[in-house]
């Protein structure tokens, strides 16, 4: 018997007639498969319960899982107990949880999630059926970038890039990261180590942003609205807040620090070794911000592709005469779009295993699942 569980993060439909008709209908599926819909907010064991409730019920058929979560813990305490049985499927363009490789989706979807979606029978015909072909170029070049990402030691995120030519051929890649004279950025194992944690330990644009709002601070304590016995209180409340995801605007403190974003990197790698990237593509981790889409505008870059970020109304109101969010039907102006496919996550799962090695470990997260339900096996 083999279980696979889909992870759908927000916006993903969690419909179950919209999965089975599409495991259904998927090319080299395992028949028969049960679907269920099994979490609403329970804990992890009310979940391992659940799925193996449904397991039992399902006996040596083959079962998918929908399991929708609302935060990326519930995806890590789901491949803590069930390993390569879990694939979290993502929005495209989502950004539901913090950056960063760990909470990469398996595959992006579109938002539109139409029955016969080619991405999501695409995907569903990698997990279930027999491995068929490998990534687009485009999953590659997004691979790239989050390779590309790796590299980076920044403290508050990594990010990369990769500019590829219209056949995908790879062009220049980027992270974000200090550079160092004479071109380029540090790595690792260069003799003198000027990045931000090894020469500073903190990042300057957390640092500058906490100064300016001590200075606005102390500016209301000047002009007298604001009674200076209140500044403790209010220190403690925001260092309270700055560990949430929503922070006001003048808290983001973005494109402050000393890093080069991915998106320059890439582009300054290009220009130093004397490569045009005109016409070429980009593919980043993250939605750029407005300085590197204006840096990628004026190189030449005739279309932006990003895995994860949200805030596309102000690059629009910005940069709408040269900027155009989603496909353009024309030439005039540079679409930003998200990515949809195998994100990077998956793309290694998916095209770097033979199809006998994908299939999940089944004796491996039965010993975790019995521990975290407290029953044996052999009542099933
Ligand atoms: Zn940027």
């Amino acid at each position: 018997m083999g279980l696979e569980i889909f992870a759908c993060t927000p916006g993903v439909t969690t419909s179950n007639e919209f999965w089975s008709k599409e495991i259904l209908n998927s090319a080299g599926v395992h028949a028969p498969l049960t679907v269920e819909v099994v979490w609403r907010g329970q804990e992890l064991r009310d979940l391992c319960m659940t799925i193996r409730q449904v397991r039992i019920e399902a006996g040596d058929s083959d079962i998918v899982v929908i399991v929708p979560v609302r935060n990326s813990r519930v995806v890590t305490d789901l491949r803590s107990v069930y390993t390569n049985a879990v694939w979290q499927i993502d929005l495209a363009g989502q950004n539901w949880s913090s950056p960063g490789w760990r909470t990469f989706g398996d595959v992006a979807v579109d938002p539109a999630m139409e029955p016969g979606s080619p991405v999501v029978r695409r995907f569903l015909s990698l997990v279930l059926g027999p491995s068929t072909g490998g990534p687009t170029s485009t999953e590659q070049a997004m691979y790239f970038a989050a390779v590309a990402a790796l590299r980076s030691d920044a403290i508050r995120g990594h990010v990369g890039a990769a500019i590829c030519d219209a056949e995908g051929e790879v062009l220049a890649v980027g992270a974000n990261e200090v550079p160092k004279a004479g071109g380029g950025q540090y790595w690792v194992d260069d003799s003198r180590d000027g990045r931000d944690r090894a020469r500073f330990g903190f990042d300057f644009a957390t640092s500058e942003r906490n100064r300016d709002f001590e200075d606005v601070l102390e500016w209301l304590i000047e002009v007298g609205e604001l009674p200076e016995e209140r500044l403790a209180a209010i220190r403690a409340e925001v260092q309270q807040r700055l560990r949430s995801a929503r922070l006001p605007r003048v808290l983001h403190g973005k494109a402050r620090g000393r890093a080069v974003h991915a998106e320059e990197a890439a582009l300054l790698s290009a220009a130093r070794r004397g490569v045009s990237v005109r016409d070429s593509q980009l593919f980043t981790t993250q939605l750029p911000c407005h300085v590197c889409l204006r840096h990628l505008v004026a190189a030449g870059i005739s279309r932006i592709c990003y895995l994860r970020g949200s805030e596309t109304h102000e690059l629009d109101y910005r940069h709408g005469d040269a900027v155009t969010l989603g496909e353009s039907d024309t030439n005039s102006r540079v679409p930003l779009i998200t990515f949809t496919g195998i994100a990077p996550r998956g793309y290694t799962r998916l095209f770097g295993k033979t199809p006998d090695e994908q299939r999940t470990d089944e004796g491996f997260w039965k010993i975790f699942e019995e521990a975290i339900c407290g029953q044996p096996h052999d009542i099933m």
